[in-house]
C-alpha cells in the first residue's frame, strides 16, 4: 500500500478528491452486491477465501481490489468528548490471494494475518490527559504497530489517505479508488465518534466505502454467539477464541484483537484451524510481534512532549524552562503556570470535564422527569365528600378518595372533553354521571375520548384515570 507520507499536512482540497470515480457505475454496482449478503459472506470475500456471488461484470475487476480498514477510537475516560487515540488495521484483498491460492494460510491463518498493517495515532491536543484505569498501561501497552503523535488535523489527513487510495497498477481501473470495507467491533460508535468529535472525519464522505462489517454481527452469522438480546463484548469474543485481550482499551490493541477475531470467525471450519503446531495464543502473539517489527509509518512523529510541545523528546525528559500557561496564569496559579504550555493545561481539562458532567447530569435529570410515570406524582388526597359511583367491574375491596366538595359558588363540576387518562393528568371522578362511552367518573378506561370530571386542583383540568394510565389512553378508571 502506498500512502502519501508528506511531512507537512494540509487538508485535501475538494478538487483533489476524486469523488466522481467513486460514484461510477462499477463502484455502485459493487456496493449493491455487498448489500445483498451478510457480514460473514462479505468478510470471506475480503479475505479472498470465497468470492462474492452475483458481482455484475462491470464491477468484476474492482471487486478484487478491495481494501479493508479496521478502526477503533479511544477517549479520555474522565471526559469521553476528548479523543485520545485512533487505531487502524488494514490489508488488501489482493495481498491475500497468493496465500489462499497456494493453500498457505498458516496455523490459524497466521500468514494471512501477517499481511495486516497496524497503526496507532496518538492525538497531540489530548496527549497530556492521563489514563485513569490503574489496571491499564494505556498507550504504553500498545502491541500492534507503533504509536505516532499527530494533531487532530493530521489524523484527519491520514484517514483521508487511508480511505482514498487510487488504483495505480491496473489499467482498466485507472482513475478509480480502491473500494473500502470498514471492519470494527460495534463500528457505528467509532464511525460516529470520528465524525462528531475533534477529528471530524466523515468516513462516508469520500464515497469509497462499499460495506461495513461488525464482529458482533459476524459472531452471530457464524452462530458463535446466539444470545438474542445481548451483543458479545470484545474481551469475551477474544477469550472464546482462545487468545488474550491484554492491555485492552488501547486503540491499536482493540483493532488488532478485532481483526484477528474476525479472521478466526471466518476460518472457523477451515483446515488451517486443525492439526496446528502453534496454539491460537502463540499465533496471536506472533502477529503482534510481526506488526511492530515491520511497522512503516504513515505519518506523525515518534516523540512529543506534552509539557513544552517539542517533537524532540518525551515529557519525562523535558528540560524546558520559561514555559507559560495562560489559563493557570489568569487564575493566579503563577508557579504552576511555568510548568506547561496552555495547550496541555490539566486544570483546563478538568474544568471541561466538570462542565460536561454537569451538562449531562442536567440532561439526564430532565429526561428522567419527562419519563416519570404518573403514579409517582404526589397523590391528590381529597377531603371527605360524597361517594363516587362504582361500576360493578371495579375490583372487590377497592376504595378511593372521595370527590372534593364543590368550590364556593359552583353549582356543578365542570367537565371537559378529554383525551382521557393523560399521563400527567389525574382526573378525579365523581359518581353522578353514569359510566358509558366517553363519559363517567371512575370506571373502566375506554381508550380516551371521554368526558372526564376534572380535578378542580388542576390548572389544566383533564379527565384521567385516577390510578394513572399507562399510556395516554387512560388507565384504570379513565374519565
Ligand atoms: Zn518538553
Ligand atoms: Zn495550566
Amino acid at each position: 500500500m502506498s500512502f502519501s507520507t508528506a511531512s507537512a499536512y494540509t487538508l485535501p482540497s475538494s478538487s483533489s478528491t476524486p469523488s466522481s470515480p467513486n460514484k461510477a457505475p462499477a463502484m455502485l454496482a459493487l456496493k449493491d452486491a455487498f448489500a445483498e449478503v451478510n457480514d460473514l459472506t462479505a468478510w470471506r470475500h475480503c479475505l479472498g477465501v470465497e468470492r462474492l456471488n452475483g458481482i455484475p461484470a462491470i464491477a468484476n475487476e474492482l471487486a478484487n481490489h478491495t481494501i479493508v480498514v479496521c478502526l477503533d477510537c479511544e477517549h479520555w475516560s474522565t471526559n469521553s468528548d476528548e479523543t485520545t487515540e485512533i487505531g487502524i488495521g488494514t490489508f488488501s484483498t489482493q495481498s491475500m490471494f497468493p496465500l489462499v491460492q497456494g493453500d498457505n494460510l498458516g496455523d490459524h491463518g497466521e500468514n494471512l494475518m501477517k499481511r495486516i498493517k497496524f497503526y496507532l495515532l496518538r492525538t497531540i491536543e489530548t496527549s497530556h490527559l492521563p489514563k485513569t484505569n490503574p489496571n491499564s498501561r494505556g498507550v504504553e501497552g500498545n502491541r500492534f504497530g507503533q504509536g505516532r503523535f499527530v494533531t487532530f488535523s493530521e489524523a484527519r489527513n491520514i484517514l483521508h489517505n487511508v480511505f482514498a487510495q487510487p488504483i495505480t497498477d491496473v489499467n482498466s481501473l485507472k482513475g478509480y479508488n480502491h473500494p473500502i470495507v470498514v471492519l470494527g467491533h460495534d463500528i457505528s460508535h467509532d464511525k460516529d465518534n470520528l465524525k462528531e468529535k475533534d477529528v471530524a472525519f466523515d468516513i462516508d464522505a469520500l464515497g469509497t466505502v462499499v460495506r461495513y462489517i461488525d464482529t458482533q454481527v459476524l459472531a452471530r452469522d457464524v452462530k458463535f454467539w446466539l444470545k438474542p438480546k445481548e451483543k458479545i463484548g470484545l474481551a469475551n469474543l477474544v477469550k472464546s477464541l482462545w487468545f488474550e485481550h491484554s492491555d485492552s482499551h488501547t486503540a491499536a490493541n482493540d483493532v488488532g484483537r478485532t481483526v484477528i477475531s474476525a479472521v478466526q470467525l471466518a476460518l472457523h471450519r477451515h483446515t488451517c484451524k486443525r492439526n496446528c503446531n502453534k496454539t491460537m495464543l502463540e499465533v496471536a502473539t506472533k502477529i503482534e510481534d510481526h506488526s511492530r517489527l515491520n511497522f512503516a509509518s504513515i505519518g506523525g512523529s515518534t516523540l512529543y512532549c506534552w509539557k513544552c510541545g517539542s517533537h524532540n523528546h518525551m515529557h519525562i525528559n523535558c528540560r524546558a524552562t520559561g514555559l507559560h500557561c495562560n489559563e493557570c496564569w489568569s487564575k493566579g496559579r503563577y508557579q504552576e503556570a511555568r510548568t506547561h504550555i496552555t495547550l496541555h493545561c490539566m486544570h483546563l481539562a478538568w474544568e471541561k470535564a466538570t462542565a460536561r458532567r454537569q451538562r449531562h447530569d442536567q440532561a439526564r435529570a430532565a429526561y428522567a422527569l419527562a419519563r416519570q410515570p404518573p403514579r409517582s406524582l404526589p397523590r391528590y388526597a381529597a377531603p371527605p365528600g360524597p361517594q363516587a359511583y362504582y361500576p360493578n367491574s371495579f375490583p372487590a375491596g377497592y376504595t378511593h378518595n372521595p370527590a372534593p366538595p364543590l368550590a364556593p359558588g359552583m353549582l356543578t363540576r365542570p367537565h371537559f372533553p378529554s383525551p382521557g387518562g393523560f399521563p400527567s393528568g389525574r382526573g378525579y371522578g365523581r359518581g353522578n354521571v353514569p359510566p358509558g362511552p366517553g363519559a363517567g367518573g371512575y370506571g373502566v378506561a375506554r381508550n380516551g375520548g371521554g368526558v372526564g370530571y376534572a380535578n378542580a386542583q388542576l390548572s389544566t383540568p383533564r379527565g384521567g384515570g385516577y390510578m394513572g394510565g399507562s399510556d395516554s389512553r387512560g388507565g384504570w378508571g379513565g374519565g
